[in-house]
């Protein structure tokens, strides 16, 4: 949306295809308390609905479908959205990002009530509260040292004896002095009424279970770029598409902003930062393929 709002404010001609409503992730998210100009924090789709009104200030066509397959060309390229192709000179990639879920029961249900997939986002409301971490991946350990400023206690939940993420940061977590680990072990169920109170624990190994009073449950168990539509040519690795420091991505005329690019902060800010930069470079770009 943001990519948008600057291109309509240049006098661009715009198409925005969103295959659901505006807000992406935003609308799954109950309160944004980081997002700057909002002091008392604002509610995910209050903050979605605020945008997409800003966009909408601006005359614009809104595509409501799946993009399903992009075919680059040298100054034009073909996308497939719904059953229709479309043309355009450039396109901005904001497809964004999913999270693997634990797949248990409770934690659909606790989403925003104990349940977060993003320390950063979620964290400050755990001050001084007990918490699990779920992975034993870097970004896992990397959440809970990030998270181990801020709570009272930390379980560190993984299903395997080895943890796959780096040494320093095993060293850190494990002689860590809120944090204790629990190996071998999985999650079997999340619990609680109006907000998570505990997680039923199962030791794989031993087979026995203890329900670990909590408040919040973080999971890191995998992420997912949204890009199974892109076509081979654009450059990506296990974080998503790469990108130089304008938002361009190899194939020129393609730009990616937000979740979907391989980078290291996921965030609302960082989204609307990408989008603004991939908007400015695609202009560049569109004024030097007309001149
Ligand atoms: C539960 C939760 C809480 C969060 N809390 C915070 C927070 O407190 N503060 C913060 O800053 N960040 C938070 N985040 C992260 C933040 O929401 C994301 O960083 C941000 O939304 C990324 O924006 P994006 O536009 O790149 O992608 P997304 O928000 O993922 O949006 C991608 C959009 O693309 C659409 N789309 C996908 N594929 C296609 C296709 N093929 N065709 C057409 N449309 C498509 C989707 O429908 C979606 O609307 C949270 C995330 C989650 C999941």
């Amino acid at each position: 949306m943001t990519a948008a709002l600057y291109l309509l404010r240049s006098g661009a001609k715009v198409a925005v295809v969103e295959k659901l409503s505006p807000g992406g992730q935003v609308l799954m998210t109950e309160e944004i308390e980081n997002y700057p100009g909002f002091p008392k924090g604002i509610k995910g789709f209050e903050l979605a609905d605020l945008m997409a009104a800003h966009v909408d200030t601006y005359a614009h066509e809104k595509v409501g479908d799946e993009v399903r397959e992009i075919r680059p060309g040298e100054k034009r390229h073909q996308l497939l959205v719904g059953e229709e192709w479309i043309e355009t000179k450039s396109l901005i990639l904001c497809t964004g990002a999913r999270y693997r879920k634990l797949g248990v029961p409770g934690e659909a249900a606790f989403i925003g009530r104990g349940v977060s997939y993003c320390a950063l986002c979620d964290g400050n409301f755990f001050r001084d509260r007990v918490v699990a971490v779920v992975g034993g991946g870097n970004s896992a350990l990397e959440e809970a040292l990030y998270l181990s400023r801020l709570v009272k206690k930390l379980y560190l939940i993984h299903r395997r004896d080895e943890f796959r993420g780096v040494k320093c940061y095993q060293d850190k977590c494990f002689t860590h002095p809120k944090m204790e680990v629990l190996r071998s072990s999985v999650i079997r169920e999340i619990r609680g009424d109006s907000e998570v109170r505990s997680v039923l624990v199962e030791n794989l190994k031993s087979g026995e279970t203890r329900d670990l009073p909590v408040d919040g449950v973080f999971v890191f168990v995998g992420f997912e770029p949204v890009i199974e539509y892109l076509p081979a040519e654009v450059a990506r690795d296990k974080g998503g598409v790469i990108t130089d420091l304008e938002m361009r991505t190899n194939v020129p005329g393609i730009f990616a902003a937000g979740d979907i690019r391989s980078k290291n902060c996921r965030q609302v800010a960082t989204a609307v930062g990408d989008g603004a930069t991939a908007a400015t470079a695609a202009l560049a770009y569109l004024e030097q393929l007309d001149a």
